[in-house]
């Protein structure tokens, strides 16, 4: 279970931040979690309460997960599509000359205090 490692850079990330703002207190933290990233949210989230919990900082500081659907580009035809429902194949060509659009982010994208 690789979602504590990702808590723990989460946490240094937001503390620094935090402190280099002045900010004694987060209230919520905001992640963008990709559809296709390896993370599972409620692995993440369980991990947080656990270890945000240890911080003065981040006592009670909730972290919010916003899923990112993940989209494929084919090259062959120029269009994009849903990748989880159709995998590495467009659905549009059948080509196979395709890559990840977006999707696989893990990305802290707002702090709130
Ligand atoms: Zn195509």
């Amino acid at each position: 279970m690789h979602e504590l490692g990702i808590v723990f850079y989460i946490i240094r990330d937001v503390k620094k931040v935090a402190e280099e703002n002045g900010v004694e207190h987060v209230s919520a933290v905001v992640m963008d979690i990709g559809e296709v990233s390896t993370v599972v949210p409620h692995y993440l989230t369980d991990c947080w309460r656990w270890a945000a919990d240890k911080e003065e900082m981040l006592k009670g500081c909730e972290l919010r997960i916003n899923t990112i659907p993940a989209m494929t580009h084919c090259d062959g035809c120029g269009k994009d599509y849903p990748t989880v429902k159709y995998g590495k194949k467009c659905p549009h060509c059948s080509g196979d000359r395709t890559w990840l659009l977006k999707g696989n982010e893990v990305e802290i994208k707002e702090i709130i205090v």
